[in-house]
């Protein structure tokens, strides 16, 4: 979808909740909605005004990123500029700004600046475009889905047992970008035998142990948009624990990634993969939620965990990913990306899931 059919749809959104016009200080919402890429903008964005502003550095690539709406190239701080520009606005327009991303500090700084307009803290508002996706950031999020595919067999084909942590990790890095990606979508998770109990664990010098699992979870950034998945290997033969707790999460994960569908929460989603896993005895080692959102960011909406009260929708994209793990043994867990479509899910995320031997 292009950048002004966003904007519209913001504009329509805007005018449902009686605002007139939105300050959008997010850099990713501001690049779904304009398309700039950079590190300093504020966007303006109303019926009948779409104002970028940024600084001299992204003066030629923000007129080539954002086009359709007008680009000023202003001082660094900006918010100077903002003020200038809007002065002409009339009638003390009703101004969003987005209460989940401003610090009150910078609240304070741009109403001190912009006097003529009355701010109205409002959350959720680009976020809520952002969680339906379109044709072409799903075929953005597929490509990055299949760059972390290709990165993962590249680097699991030499078998990694017996070398670093971090080295496995770093190398999965290199082959991201190798394929293509603009890079990693996260800090890449290599954590073999009794680290992989630990779910965010970060790669270290140990080298990755014989006969255990080694959980790894990556994720590769095409056009923007993230990709998401985790495989579990096993480097051997496995105590019978292991090899129970990869079967039991990755039946859960397929039951859940089966019943995925719209109309279904979150919490609902969840709830299927969490009672199978606790019915095997494995409950109280299942701490994190199934899954969450993905698109320009690695986590956004929707959530998909016992406090998910969002519907899924088709056109929604989410990973479905329960974890065991087993303190001081080892852990598993398993993650496919997947787009939520009417007539059943999309699983975006290839590479195998092999079958440990037991
Ligand atoms: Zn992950
Ligand atoms: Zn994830």
């Amino acid at each position: 979808m292009k950048t002004a059919a966003r904007r519209e749809r913001l504009v329509s959104a805007l005018a449902g909740r009686d605002l007139e016009a939105m300050l959008v200080t997010d850099l990713t919402n501001i690049r779904y909605l304009t398309g700039y890429v950079g590190s300093n903008a504020i966007a303006f964005i109303s019926a009948d005004l779409a104002v970028l502003f940024t600084d001299s550095r992204y003066a030629v690539s923000a007129r080539e990123q954002a086009t359709g709406i007008e680009v000023v190239i202003g001082r660094r701080d900006l918010l100077t500029d903002v003020s200038e520009a809007l002065a002409a606005l009339s009638g003390a327009p009703k101004v969003a700004v987005e209460s989940e991303h401003l610090t009150i500090a910078r609240h304070r700084r741009i109403a001190d600046a912009l006097d003529g307009v009355r701010l109205a803290p409002e959350a959720g508002l680009v976020e809520d475009l952002r969680v339906l996706k379109d044709e072409q950031e799903i075929a953005a999020i597929a490509r990055a889905a299949e760059v972390a595919d290709r990165a993962l067999a590249d680097v699991l084909a030499p078998g990694i047992a017996g070398r670093p942590e971090r080295d496995v990790a770093w190398d999965l890095e290199g082959a991201i970008r190798a394929h293509g990606a603009e890079g990693a979508s996260f800090d890449i998770i290599v954590a073999g035998g009794p680290r992989g109990a630990r779910p965010h664990a970060v790669p270290g010098a140990e080298p990755v142990p014989a006969d255990t699992l080694v959980v790894i979870d990556l994720g590769a950034v095409v056009d923007g948009y993230c990709s998401d998945m985790t495989r579990t290997v096993a480097t051997g033969e496995l105590p019978t624990a292991l090899a129970r707790a990869w079967r039991v999460c990755h039946d859960a994960q397929a039951e859940a990634v089966a019943a995925t569908r719209p109309g279904l929460r979150g919490d609902e989603l969840d709830r299927i993969a969490r009672d199978l896993i606790a019915a095997e005895g494995f409950g109280e080692a299942f701490g994190h939620g199934l899954g969450h959102g993905v698109g320009m960011d690695i986590h956004e909406r929707p959530g998909v965990r016992q406090e998910g009260r969002e519907v899924l929708k088709s056109g929604m994209v989410i990973t479905v990913e329960p974890g065991i793990y087993l303190e001081g043994v080892g852990g598993v867990r398993v993650e496919d990306l997947l787009v939520v479509r009417d007539d059943g899910p999309e699983v975006l995320s290839r590479h195998e899931k092999q079958q440990p031997s037991a």
